[in-house]
């Protein structure tokens, strides 16, 4: 059994088992957000640390053994997970009420505020761990690092890890998880082997969410509002009721069917809904919304919302393929604002303003 690992990923981790005795100090796994990256850094990590797999065999961890329940439970001594305090919490880890003690906000002067949980990889957490590196293993085998995402590290914090890259203390293996290697420092990549995660297919992927209890006929629709990524499918189908949200199927039969010559939709409304989530909860939804009027404008199929396909089509038809694309663009250089936005109701109404402009 590929304990740990998802389905399109075993032949892949195989290969990986099968080189253990050469594997490299650190490994950078990268790949589309929501195909199961960490997924795959803790199976690579649970599969070297089992006790009654050989070294370099095919074999994944057996599932049974002392070391395999402990890291499946994430109380191998020699194990780490490094990930922010919040992340922790979100993934419901017993200590993650310890890595938040660690999260000071003085300690590398950044201006995180004081009581909530660091949604970034602190330099504590990295220097936390230097005693760990040079102690002997307590079983024996491998001291496995499994940090993610790497991108959460500030600058700070990344010469830490740094330091610990550049004098690897033997049996150490550092598994680095990342959905962005091109916002990690050039120095970390340089010491890092970068692995690509394999994508699945559709058919995997939609047999995989069927598993997990999603409706065969619904499974399609979640996926493609997910980008083709089935964990983000399956996280998107535990936080919302439906693949396209209704305020954005409204909006786009709303558009659709109104005369732009007399003056278009009516936002004011809307915005005031909007303005009540957090916009990382809508943002996302409008540039999704979005690719899919620029593909049905140069005659594509749409990728995000098929379901809707018939009035994005209408919509895409009353602007320029240009306008499309400036949109997108536009969306895009708003999402670093939408983790803090000065007015939330005024950041919602430009939004909304722009994108039925
Ligand atoms: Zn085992």
């Amino acid at each position: 059994m590929a304990v740990g690992f998802l389905p399109w990923q075993t032949a892949f981790a195989q290969r990986w088992l099968q080189r253990q005795s050469s594997l490299p100090h650190a490994m950078l796994i990268h790949g589309l957000s929501g195909t199961g990256k960490r997924e795959f850094a803790l199976g690579m990590a649970q599969a070297l640390l089992c006790e009654r797999r050989a070294p370099d065999s095919p074999d994944f961890a057996c599932g049974q053994c002392d070391a395999c329940r402990w890291s499946a439970v994430g109380n191998h001594p020699d194990l780490m997970h490094l990930r922010p305090a919040a992340l922790a919490a979100r993934e419901g880890a017993e200590h993650a009420a310890d890595e938040a003690s660690l999260d000071d906000p003085a300690a590398d002067g950044s201006s995180t505020t004081k009581k909530k949980l660091s949604e970034d990889l602190r330099v504590d957490q990295i220097r936390a761990l230097e005693p760990w590196y040079h102690r002997a293993t307590h079983r024996g085998g491998l001291r496995i690092v499994v940090l993610y995402p790497a991108e959460a590290m500030n600058t700070i914090a990344a010469n830490a890890l740094l330091k610990a890259l550049e004098e690897p203390s033997p049996e150490t293996l550092f598994l680095l998880v990342t959905d962005a290697p091109d916002r990690l420092l050039a120095t970390i990549l340089s010491r890092c082997q970068r692995l690509t995660i394999p994508m699945p297919t559709e058919d995997q992927s939609l047999s995989w969410l069927a598993q997990q209890g999603i409706e065969q006929g619904e499974a399609g629709q979640w996926l493609a509002a997910a980008g083709h990524a089935p964990l983000r499918a399956l996280a998107l189908s535990e936080q919302q009721s439906t693949p396209c949200p209704p305020w954005a199927s409204d909006l786009m039969t709303g558009l659709a069917k109104s005369d732009p010559r007399r003056g278009g939709f009516s936002v004011g409304v809307l915005a005031d809904e909007l303005a009540k989530s957090a916009p990382v909860q809508w943002l996302p939804v409008f540039q999704r919304l979005c690719v899919d009027l620029t593909l049905a404008r140069a005659g594509l199929p749409v990728r995000y919302y098929p379901k809707l396909s018939a009035v994005t089509g209408q919509r895409a038809q009353q602007a320029s393929l240009e306008h499309w694309s400036l949109l997108v663009s536009w969306l895009n250089s708003q999402l670093p604002l939408a983790t803090h936005p000065l007015n939330a109701k005024l950041f919602a109404h430009a939004c909304l303003q722009r994108f039925c402009d």
